[in-house]
């Protein structure tokens, strides 16, 4: 069957299909969008691989319309390394071990310890740890004076 599908930009593109699996074959082929992302329109029905084009009512020289499938599900995460002022580091975050702790941000297994990504946090984060110890050396100190004077 010969019918029309009305591409992104407007464009209608002639194609040859007895099914919604061949015609989404061809507009792939066409169009270079994979199969699994396009979203054929026929009236209010959004067609089904392995159906026919006649079950939905279409028929010769009709124009179908494809628009883009949403991914399901949030998209993936990126590392949050800057490369450069203007490069970000182009790997996949990895999930939950990726967040540093510490700017909860995240990153690739590359950049995603806190000395690896230089985390802006590390530093006040090693301040504190300091403060932290000082604080506990010197009571430690006044407790062991405490205990000399007994
Ligand atoms: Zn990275
Ligand atoms: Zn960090």
């Amino acid at each position: 069957m010969h019918l029309f599908v009305r591409d992104l930009s407007g464009h209608s593109l002639s194609f040859d299909a007895f099914d919604v699996s061949s015609l989404q074959y061809a507009v792939a082929d066409r169009t270079a969008i994979p199969v699994e992302d396009q979203r054929l329109v026929f009236g209010s029905s959004q067609l089904v691989s392995g159906r026919t084009l006649s079950s939905y009512g279409i028929e010769a020289g009709n124009t179908v319309g494809l628009a883009l499938r949403l991914r399901g599900g949030a998209p993936k995460k990126r590392c949050g390394f800057m490369l450069s002022n203007t490069d970000r580091c182009s790997q996949a975050a990895v999930r939950i071990v990726g967040d540093c702790q510490l700017c909860s941000a995240s990153f690739c297994s590359r950049h995603r310890l806190a000395e690896d990504h230089s985390c802006p946090k590390l530093s006040t984060c090693r301040e504190e740890a300091f403060e932290r110890n000082k604080a506990r050396l010197e009571a430690d100190a006044t407790h062991t004076e405490k205990l000399a004077r007994v």
